[in-house]
């Protein structure tokens, strides 16, 4: 992610939807038992449980959910710009999702994610399902209790309005004048569609999206057709890559599309919001030549598509998969880049909980420094050194890299010291270990998730050194490490 002026600021006060209060107990038909979350469990046969209501990250401990694994997410959505955008900024969405999920846990009852919008009708495997909604959780409860491992389909009939105020610091679907826009990251999925909302859950995804004719909707993955019946035209997007339901985009609009394809044939479709000033997006035509000295650098670009859309509305870039989405004023050249370098780094491997986003953001903005060195001829160094400029005695050294606050989830700490890390590591480990270590990373843990021990691991396995000093000071500690 990248917002609009480089400067990448904490966000202050979160909103209080996911600070568990007494009031936040979901409406349920028995209590939930505390449970382990995230693993699979094989308890006694004939016993039953509910399925937690996160798994367990300790900056959002409400995302995602117990005893699932979401395979698929086949999300039907019918969308209504405003009717009046000058005097009131609301649209409609409708939707219907079809889940294939497999239990992880024999389950009586299970969660999904789902807020700001209403449930109207459940199915498991065609029979209608019970079920509650409450503070952002959808508690379904099975006809019939489900063994672990067991797979069924869930099919949730649902609506609501949306409104710019549901424009909160998680992340969510907001209109726009022309149509709306996700930027899901980190927990903003369930507010247009119910999924088990945590990088850990990655699926595959394909979406069917009705709207006014002449307006566009683009999502990830491949376009497999726009056609239009009724004044209406469904766009229909197949994305067979696993994904984590923070990278989902839904971007309507009247945008024009482009198709072109990188250097190695990867198609990319791009869109370009109406409007929107044709020197500002310039630096996309780099993106092939960008695509060809990432996978040179990196390795195989690892999705079926890519391609970006640029939008006028909002002044946030976003790595959604195989398709990242930009705002205002953000399509400057490094973070094309940074976007692009995204999709090894945090698409096709993602963060393990949301403490390790360093992972994500510290490898894009120091793949950014490649690229500026390598297109630009603007030295790593030279850039590493114009950020060091930031004083020992500077609050941004005071964060913490791989343990931030929620609030701090997109601070300096994250990105720059992230970045800085990598340096230090390169400059301690040698060039050729620390880029074995990058292809290594992707190659062993891609299309999955990975914490930053894995990282650290992984860094001593390929250098053979004991690394944990290194990483005690520059990710784990406050303060400018020593000798930098
Ligand atoms: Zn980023």
């Amino acid at each position: 992610m990248r917002r609009a002026g480089g400067a990448v600021q904490g966000l202050g006060a979160l909103g209080m939807t996911l600070l568990c209060l007494t009031a936040c107990v979901p409406v349920a038909p028995s209590p939930a038992p505390p449970t382990g979350i995230s693993s699979p469990q094989s308890p006694d046969a004939g016993t039953f449980t509910a399925g937690a209501d996160g798994v367990g990250d300790a900056l959002y401990p409400r995302a995602g959910n117990g005893g699932i694994d979401v395979e698929h997410y086949d999300l039907q959505i019918s969308y209504d710009p405003p009717p009046n955008p000058s005097t009131s900024l609301t649209g409609r969405l409708e939707g219907r999702a079809v889940l294939r999920i497999r239990a992880t846990e024999n389950l009586e009852r299970f969660n999904l994610d789902l807020r700001e919008l209403t449930a109207a009708r459940v199915a498991i495997d065609g029979e209608v399902a019970r079920f509650t909604q409450d503070e952002g959780e959808l508690v379904i409860v099975a006809a019939a209790p489900m063994s672990a491992g067991e797979t069924f389909e869930v099919q949730i009939d649902y609506a609501g309005d949306k409104t710019v105020s549901d424009a909160g610091p998680d992340g969510g679907f907001y209109p726009t004048a022309d149509g709306g826009v996700s930027i899901n990251e980190p927990h903003g999925a369930p507010e247009w569609f119910p999924s088990n909302d945590h990088p850990t859950d990655k699926a595959s995804y394909r979406f069917a999206v009705s709207v006014p004719e002449g307006t566009a909707a683009l999502s990830n993955g491949i376009l497999l057709d726009d056609r239009t019946a009724g004044g209406r035209t469904t766009w229909v997007w197949d994305a067979p890559d696993p994904m984590s339901s923070y990278l989902a985009l839904l971007a309507i609009g009247e945008f024009e599309i482009r198709r072109s394809s990188a250097p190695d044939g990867t198609p990319i479709i791009d869109a370009i919001g109406a409007g929107v000033d044709p020197e500002s997006y310039s630096a996309m035509d780099l993106t092939g030549e960008m695509m060809a000295y990432f996978e040179d650098t990196f390795g195989e670009y690892p999705f079926v598509a890519y391609g970006q859309v640029v939008d006028n509305d909002r002044g946030t870039a976003l790595e959604t998969q195989t398709r990242s989405i930009f705002g205002n004023g953000t399509t400057t050249e490094l973070t094309v880049a940074h976007e692009l370098a995204h999709q090894w780094f945090g698409d096709w491997v993602s963060p393990g909980r949301w403490s390790d986003l360093w992972l994500n953001e510290g490898w894009a903005l120091y793949a950014e420094w490649m690229w500026d060195e390598h297109h630009n001829g603007v030295p790593v160094q030279a850039t590493v050194d114009r950020v060091l400029l930031t004083g020992a005695d500077a609050p941004e050294w005071q964060g913490l890299t791989a343990a931030p606050e929620r609030d701090d989830l997109f601070s300096w700490a994250v990105y720059q010291r992230g970045a800085l890390s990598l340096h230090a590591l390169r400059s301690l480990i040698g060039d050729d270990a620390f880029l074995a270590l990058a292809r290594e990373w992707l190659s062993r843990y891609g299309g999955s998730t990975a914490t930053t021990e894995d990282f650290v691991a992984l860094a001593e396995e390929i250098s053979g050194r004991d690394l944990s000093v290194q990483f005690q000071e520059w990710v784990y500690e406050p303060g400018r490490p020593a000798d930098w």
